[in-house]
């Protein structure tokens, strides 16, 4: 039976999500153990590819990534999506615990088909950050209560997180879940998106080195 959604945002981010299933994952990065949430009253669905044992821990190697079609099926090389989720699986995949959270919010939260009108507006000149403001959109629409909801369920002390981006370990951080480091994510510039990287850096303040690799 389907259950009627009461609230958008419930006040306690315990509640957001709830397990849903789980089964060990043979994987190109080792064994992992896949985890469905289910986001609580509706069907839509988040994963986390788990390493060894979690709960507990401190410092736990976590990557929080968002669903990115585009670049993760049919490769585009207009952002560096692909590259740091395989990365993060890679690291995780080769320590003694860690996990991936894929979270579905496509496009910076906007969705699929309005990231396709972005790119539209980019291709005729506007920048990452233009283009969504242009369609009415804020910066960045991705929210992080949701991970931290599975981190806490997935019993996680404090995680190392793999990111360049200062507002994920604020936002995750905000929503009780500490971090004690930052393991830096790969990014990997190309010609297509040195622009996108270049400007994830000075807009956004992501700590990107990009020193030896503008000439690629
Ligand atoms: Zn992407």
């Amino acid at each position: 039976m389907k259950t009627a959604r009461l609230h958008a945002v419930p006040v306690n981010n315990q509640t957001l999500v709830e397990l849903y299933s789980e089964a060990p994952l043979p994987t190109r990065h080792g064994l992992l153990r896949a985890m469905v949430f289910r986001e609580r009253g509706t069907d839509k669905e988040h994963v986390v590819a788990v390493k060894g044992d979690v709960r507990g821990f401190e410092g736990v190697p976590v990557r929080v990534h968002s669903e990115c079609l585009t670049s993760e099926i049919l490769g585009s090389l207009k952002c560096d999506c692909r590259e740091q989720l395989e990365h993060a699986l890679d690291l995780v995949g080769h320590a003694e615990r860690g996990a991936v959270l894929y979270l579905r919010q496509e496009g910076r939260g906007i969705g699929l088909g309005n990231k396709i009108r972005a790119y539209a507006l980019q291709a005729r000149g506007a920048d990452t950050y233009e283009a969504n403001r242009q369609l009415g959109f804020q910066d960045d629409l991705r929210r992080y209560d949701i991970a931290a909801c599975m981190l806490k369920q997935l019993g996680v002390k404090s995680v190392d997180l793999i990111t360049n981006n200062p507002l994920k370990i604020a936002s995750l951080e905000s929503e009780g879940v500490p971090v004690r480091r930052r393991i830096p994510s790969m990014a990997q510039a190309n010609p297509h998106n040195i622009g996108y990287l270049r400007t994830k850096r000075e807009r956004s303040g992501h700590l990107i080195d990009l020193s030896d690799k503008t000439t690629a």
